[in-house]
């Protein structure tokens, strides 16, 4: 009784796309690990957007350890809420977008603080009882995957408080934290470098931990997209670092959203009902110039070249010999500083082959894509 009750409370509703026999519906068969997935699903999406917002915070007060530490934390979230919206749709269970909430920001000291209080006061109460809960249900993949949570759980919670004490011996300026941290794709698992053997949490292969940088959600949704080819996430991936290598104010960052309907986005976007970072923003803000200049790109064909094309190339390899042609360092020889205009064209060119000495393709790119910029 308890448990329909609670699963009523929590809202769970059965995909009406999948037909089940009575026999056979979840819903029937696991109320109380469903509501349970579900709970912490919710929970899990919550908590990241929380430490996205510690790990800005941190980023402003220049803690970048510790920045790098909430990041992992979300990116740990993240991969579990992940999962187990998984197991939910692999049951036929609805999973609602979780809605945002005002996130309360304190400083970087009183959000560790906040992370040891509130996992410290009934963590392992609330999971020994979740657990309790479910295994009268016996769904063996749900039993184990909460058992890891809970285990995850704990090891944020003692790494935050190792990471607060050393900042209060450090007098509140500094704290003795990895300045990266590495995550088990599985489970979750945070730690400052990657274990010898097996993930000690999910006892995985070592090989599924993967370095938690503040461009990862990026990284992991451009990998994930299957409309794009190897060649295009490895741009997508460029062109993302080059907008992570710059400084951006939130509010020269005019993003409205009406770029998520575009089919554009459908091919470089980063996923829906998401929230994106000020660089993602200004990645998307960009999709179009990204996707006309690989569009151009691909269209330079070394063996049907305009006169133009060829008189550009032969003129570059009369200056600067028979190539590649390191066009950064030569113009820097030449005029000892470089102008705003050949910066930029020098980066598009970059990203977009991803070379810095540029190749007779990259120089017709080069010579085209000024030409029509220009014009
Ligand atoms: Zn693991």
């Amino acid at each position: 009784m308890k448990k329909t009750i609670l699963a009523v409370l929590l809202g769970v509703s059965v995909c009406s796309s999948v037909p089940v026999s009575a026999l056979d519906d979840p819903l029937s068969k696991y109320p109380g690990t469903i509501a349970v997935l579900r709970l912490l699903h919710e929970k899990g999406i919550q908590s990241s957007r929380t430490y996205l917002a510690f790990a800005r915070q941190a980023h402003s007060e220049k803690k970048f350890n510790i920045e790098s530490f909430f990041v992992a934390l979300a990116a740990s979230e993240i991969i579990r809420a992940e999962t187990l919206a998984g197991m939910l749709k692999e049951m036929g269970i609805d999973v609602p977008e979780v809605k945002e909430e005002d996130v309360r920001v304190s400083t970087t000291k009183s959000n560790l603080k906040l992370i040891t209080n509130i996992e410290s006061a009934d963590l392992d109460k609330r999971f020994s009882w979740m657990l309790d809960e479910i295994k009268k249900e016996g769904h063996a993949v749900a039993i184990a995957y909460i058992s890891h949570i809970w285990k995850v759980k704990v090891q944020h919670r003692d790494l935050a408080k190792e990471i607060l004490s050393s900042m209060e011996s450090f007098f509140g300026i500094g704290a003795k934290a990895p300045d990266e941290f590495f995550i088990c794709q599985r489970c979750g698992s945070t730690l400052g470098e990657i274990p010898d053997l097996t993930c000690p949490i999910c006892q995985g292969p070592t090989s599924d931990y993967e370095k938690a940088s503040a461009k990862w959600q990026f990284y992991s949704y451009v990998d994930n997209n299957g409309l794009l080819t190897d060649a295009e996430k490895a741009y997508a991936r460029r062109v993302f670092d080059q907008i992570y290598s710059q400084v951006y104010e939130e509010q020269n960052v005019r993003f409205d959203g009406s770029i998520l309907n575009s089919p554009l986005y459908q091919k470089w976007g980063l996923g829906y009902g998401r929230d994106f970072s000020l660089e993602e923003k200004v990645y998307l803000l960009q999709i179009e110039q990204t996707d006309r200049i690989w569009q151009e790109y691909g269209k330079v064909d070394l063996n049907r070249l305009e006169q133009a094309d060829t008189d550009f190339v032969k003129e570059m390899h009369d200056k600067y010999g028979a190539g590649p042609v390191d066009l950064r360092s030569q113009k820097l020889k030449e005029e000892g500083t470089l102008s705003e205009d050949s910066q930029a064209i020098l980066d598009i060119v970059e990203t977009v082959s991803g070379r810095s000495v540029f190749e007779d393709k990259d120089l017709v790119f080069l010579r085209r894509w000024v030409a029509a910029t220009t014009n």
